[in-house]
């Protein structure tokens, strides 16, 4: 159980004094609901007010705090244009505050006749007499110290105030307990980090900007024991996973051959080395744990396929995850192609399936008739049984998160697990994203791929895009049409790909086709076939399509509003054109204003084609707490680690974990307690839990 001292931190941010639950709610949005959340919401700028002049010297242009006694009250007239002023005084001289729209009401109360109060805001001349205009903090003098100093600047969201998270955040940091150590003492004074509790209190409270710098102390120690919770905690999954033994199946190699033979093509020289890496996990005794990594389009299903033979061959039956229904029946109709002229049953069982159907296909994965069972995630959730499962094949992994993974491993069940995905992610961060899987990569695409051309353009020339696009039509060429994300409203996305699709429409007639999240997955299923067999030539699209679709007789993509997508999703969304015979095109549409970052994202995808590249070059220009990047390149989301500078963290936490593990394995000395402590702190409760049973 969660140490008692940590319960505190997780409570509900409204424990805080000075925050209800209107606030609450707001800082939920932006850090997450409990106490420690709010903790990690680290400063991104300060505010230095510590410029304090009498009247008198108060210098035209600089932010300053200056201690005044009001003198006068001056609403505007009725017109309310004009502004409210309030006329106040020290010993040296008179200036004005100065509020437009303002409430008379709320400006009596807060700037009571007579009474001193601290004001803080940047100082301006207005016909030569010196000015504040909407102070940014108004206070009474005893308030003056904590006014008068660098303040940090937080990430806001509309509705919350610097003020209001400043006073919430020093709320936390009151309860924030001193916590045993967890670190080694070495690490510790090698890299003169603070303690944790000092930590999180210095993030807080930078001095200079120096200390806003990912690898000041403070941040470096905080992102190292996030980095070391996560790496504890996939290390000890790792270790319950290697102790249940798998079970060595025959080396049978006949349906494999038979299937290899089946196949239009060669297979590429990593397409084959997979395949045997696979072969050898099965035949041996220990269960599988591999990572299936290849660019978009290099042909990972067929690998899977391949290598799952010799499992069916053994008499068991293989589970294949796709993340959405209309991979799944993708899946199904290739996969169905692979396999004929073989006697295998395939069953496709999804959230589509209802009533009789649904009971009959049930009955086949629990009676063993299905022998390669396709689907979604259901197949686990609802607890379906299989008559013996040997392997569980996950498509597309970053779609279903570690934590579903390890589920799988929760279970019980002594199957070999392969997971396949397209998020190249640079080496440094394997561990991190994948724990410590065995990894194959295919590194090349299948012969014949031309290169995709890959143009940047301007909206404004959309006339053109669409002159070219006629032109192609006529050609023969399939088009997606992707529109983009344009605020975090599905709503609003929605409208926007409506209204292309009808300009398309008017302009290109039935041919125009429309797909989208909001659609029942029977709508999507219709719509995709239609345009894979060219009853429709072009499909207007929300982002729905980013993932794993394949329709090789795809030519063209266009992607509107392409400077508001991350690399990742950029890479993903062109990697499904490119797959067939003809030479297939990009056209990246962008809307001004666009930022120098999009920009160089843009040119990045102009200029390669190689997955690799690409993510290391997000890695690069990706500034820190770039959400959108981060979500979209399948990386977790750690708020206090930023990727392009704790590169180094990641290993020290690496060889730190060995070492721990090596000498402790069951966390019992005073540094193991601590660890679960960290364990806890990070919300890897999983790991502990582990360490329990064993
Ligand atoms: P991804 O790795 O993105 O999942 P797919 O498995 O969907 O890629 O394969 C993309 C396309 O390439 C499919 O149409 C598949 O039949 C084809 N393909 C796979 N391997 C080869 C190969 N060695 N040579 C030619 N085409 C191939
Ligand atoms: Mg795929």
């Amino acid at each position: 159980m969660r140490p008692s001292v940590l319960d505190r931190l997780f409570s509900a941010t409204t424990e805080l004094s000075g925050i209800g639950p209107k606030i609450s709610k707001l800082i939920e949005n932006i850090a997450g609901p409990n106490i420690l959340d709010l903790m990690w919401h680290l400063p991104t700028g300060i505010v230095d007010r510590t410029y304090s002049p009498l009247i008198c010297n108060a210098e035209n242009g600089k932010i300053a705090t200056v201690v005044v006694q009001i003198e006068k009250h001056i609403a505007g007239p009725k017109n309310r244009r004009l502004p409210y002023k309030i006329i106040c005084s020290d010993d040296s001289g008179t200036m004005t505050l100065v509020y437009f729209n303002a409430r008379r009401d709320y400006l009596e109360r807060v700037f009571p006749l007579g009474e001193i109060r601290v004001v803080s805001g940047t100082l301006e001349k207005y016909d030569g007499k010196l000015q504040i205009s909407h102070p940014d903090i108004i206070g009474r003098i005893d308030k003056l110290d904590n006014i008068k100093a660098i303040l940090p600047i937080y990430p806001l969201t509309r509705g919350l105030s610097q003020n209001v998270i400043a006073t919430g955040i020093k709320a936390g940091l009151n309860q924030i307990p001193k916590l045993d150590e967890w670190l080694d003492h070495d690490l510790i004074q090698r890299e003169r980090w603070p303690s944790w509790d000092e930590a999180i209190k210095r993030a807080h409270n930078p001095k200079n900007t120096d200390d806003l710098n990912p690898n000041s102390g403070a941040r470096q120690r905080l992102a190292y024991d996030q980095i070391l919770a996560n790496q504890l905690a996939i290390a000890l999954v790792r270790k319950q996973l290697v102790k249940r033994k798998g079970k060595a199946i025959l080396d049978r190699k006949n349906l494999y051959e038979k299937l290899h033979k089946n196949l239009p093509f060669a297979l590429t020289r990593s397409q084959t080395a997979a395949v045997s890496d696979i072969h050898r996990d099965l035949t041996s005794n220990n269960r599988m744990h591999r990572l299936l990594q290849g660019d978009v389009g290099s042909g990972k299903t067929v690998v899977a396929v391949l290598g799952l033979a010799p499992m069916i061959e053994a008499g068991m039956q293989v589970a294949f995850l796709a993340p959405t229904e209309i991979l799944a029946r993708q899946h199904f109709t290739n996969i169905k192609t692979i396999l004929k002229g073989t006697d295998i049953s395939i069953t496709i069982y999804t959230g589509q399936d209802k009533g009789p159907d649904r009971k009959v296909k049930i009955q086949e994965i629990s009676n063993g008739k299905g022998q390669i069972v396709i689907g979604t995630h259901t197949i686990f959730q609802e607890g379906v049984a299989f008559k013996n499962l040997g392997m569980a094949i996950i498509d597309e992994q970053h779609r279903f998160g570690v934590h579903q993974r390890l589920s799988f491993v929760e279970k019980g069940r002594s199957v070999d697990l392969l997971v396949m995905t397209a998020t190249p992610i640079p080496r440094t961060l394997h561990l991190t994203v994948y724990g410590d899987m065995d990894i194959s990569q295919i590194t090349e695409k299948p012969k014949g791929r031309m290169p995709i051309d890959t143009r940047v353009m301007s909206v404004d020339r959309l006339d053109e895009v669409f002159n070219a696009i006629g032109r192609a039509l006529e050609n023969g060429s399939k088009i997606f049409w992707i529109c983009p994300l344009i605020e975090d409203s599905e709503k609003i996305d929605l409208a926007a790909a409506k209204k292309r699709f009808q300009i398309l429409q008017k302009r290109f007639g039935n041919s125009v086709g429309l797909i989208h999240g909001k659609m029942n997955n029977s709508d999507k299923i219709k719509t995709m076939d239609s345009f894979t067999t060219s009853i429709t030539n072009i499909l207007v699209s929300t982002t729905v399509i980013e993932v794993g679709i394949d329709v090789p007789s795809a030519d063209i993509i266009v992607i509107e509003h392409a400077e508001r997508f991350g690399l990742a999703q950029l890479h993903q969304l062109r990697g499904r054109v490119g797959r067939g015979k003809r030479k297939s095109s990009c056209l990246l549409v962008y809307s001004k204003p666009i930022t120098d970052n999009a920009r160089q994202r843009l040119n990045i995808m102009r200029k390669t084609q190689d997955g690799f590249v690409i993510a290391e070059e997000d890695l690069r220009i990706r500034g820190s707490g770039d959400l959108l990047g981060t979500r979209q390149s399948g990386l977790p989301n750690f708020k206090l680690v930023d990727y392009s500078e704790h590169k180094k963290l990641l290993s020290i936490a690496k060889d730190d974990v060995k070492l721990v593990l090596n000498s402790d394995p069951d966390l019992k000395t005073k540094r193991g307690q601590n660890l679960r402590t960290l364990l806890y702190v990070f919300e890897k409760d999983l790991g502990v839990n582990l360490l329990k049973k064993s």
